[in-house]
């Protein structure tokens, strides 16, 4: 996205106690689900032409989206909006069982970007639902992923919105449950709420694997690391994303001063600059490397072009793109065949 010239350099180089710098997090942004997820929107607009409908946000990013939209991507709320007989992407977030039904009896041809990670935990609820088991489900009310995992086991699932619903949470048999989670949350948060739990229900039976994702925990330990030095963290992300907002969480939590959210790089304001030598700045896992890019190029207007690099992980993670894009139209393998791309590391602490 190219800058708008005007939005440049509003911010002033003022004096402060101490050497200016920023503390980059890494990693950040792009995970492999999201990646695989835009990629698979972009291959169906090549592979189908315009318009291809996407139900909800593919990912939780205004300006992922909006490229998108100029694209020829169409985002809709609900599978009735599409024309029958239409291209439709279901979003990273997953869908539920019924969302595909719906589909299906519209006649659409869907591809499913669901991300991998979130297909396992709905995996998880088909299980334990089967055996039996009363699932509590840990994460936001109102989220596309929640209300697709509890989509998959709908009469077995509860959901634990925070941790205050643990005190009044009713069971049917509390030697009969199981916890799942949402990918996106805190991890610190989400392992509270489950010290709770136990605490009510001490043979509560803990999920196979994590559920937390890998990319919202490396972030999170990241920005944690950047936040014990950082006076001011800059998160670079959409308001509904949920692993950005935790990410502005665990900032405030982890030793930073004060953390801020922000879609672009003209919504940081001067005065959370006043008298911050050490800015932390990280990004959400649906948030595309140019964002950040300009972020620092602001920071570097007012100082702070010192960037040093904070690294607590490397990540090569890669997902197939959804099986009805991994062929191209003449039957052969996709040269792209697999989401994922390599995110160079500019700078190195
Ligand atoms: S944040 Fe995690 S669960 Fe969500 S799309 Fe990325 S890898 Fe998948």
């Amino acid at each position: 996205m190219p800058r708008i010239p005007a939005l440049r350099n509003r911010l002033k180089d003022n004096p402060v106690t101490g050497v200016k710098r920023v503390l980059l997090a890494a990693p950040r942004g792009y995970c492999a689900g999201v990646d695989r997820a835009v990629i698979a929107v972009e291959k169906a607009l090549e592979r189908f032409g315009a318009p291809v409908y996407v139900r909800k946000q593919i990912v939780h990013n205004i300006h992922v989206v909006s490229t998108l939209e100029k694209k020829g991507a169409i985002f809709v709320d609900e599978v009735g909006e599409v024309p029958e007989g239409s291209h439709i992407v279901f979003s990273a977030h997953g869908v539920s069982p019924k969302v595909v039904a719906d589909a299906a009896d519209r006649s659409l041809e869907a591809i499913d970007a669901t991300c991998p990670l979130v297909t396992k935990v709905h995996r998880e609820a088909v299980r334990f639902a089967r055996d039996d088991f009363e699932i509590l489900l840990i994460g936001h009310e109102g989220h596309e992923e929640v209300e697709g995992t509890m989509g998959h086991a709908p009469e077995r699932t509860t959901l634990i919105n925070s941790p205050a619903d643990v005190a009044s949470l009713q069971v049917k048999d509390p030697d009969n449950l199981v916890w799942l989670s949402q990918t996106t949350l805190s991890v610190d948060e989400t392992m509270e709420t489950v010290r709770m739990l136990r605490e009510r229900f001490p043979n509560l039976h803990n999920p196979p694997s994590d559920d937390i994702c890998y990319a919202t925990q490396n972030r999170q330990v990241a920005i944690k690391k950047v936040a014990e030095e950082a006076e001011l963290v800059i998160v670079v992300g959409s308001a509904n994303s949920s692993n950005t907002v935790r990410l502005v969480d665990v900032a405030l939590e982890n030793g930073a001063t004060a953390a801020y959210r922000v879609d672009y790089a003209n919504e940081i304001q001067q005065a959370w600059l006043d008298g911050v030598a050490t800015v932390g700045v990280t990004s959400g896992a649906s948030v595309p490397e140019v964002l950040v890019q300009e972020v620092l190029d602001d920071l570097a207007d007012a100082g702070y072009g010192d960037v040093r690099q904070v690294v607590t992980a490397e990540e090569d993670l890669m997902f197939s793109l959804p099986k009805e894009l991994r062929k191209d139209a003449a039957g052969a393998p996709d040269s792209r065949g697999l989401g994922g791309r390599n995110r160079r590391l500019d700078w190195q602490g």
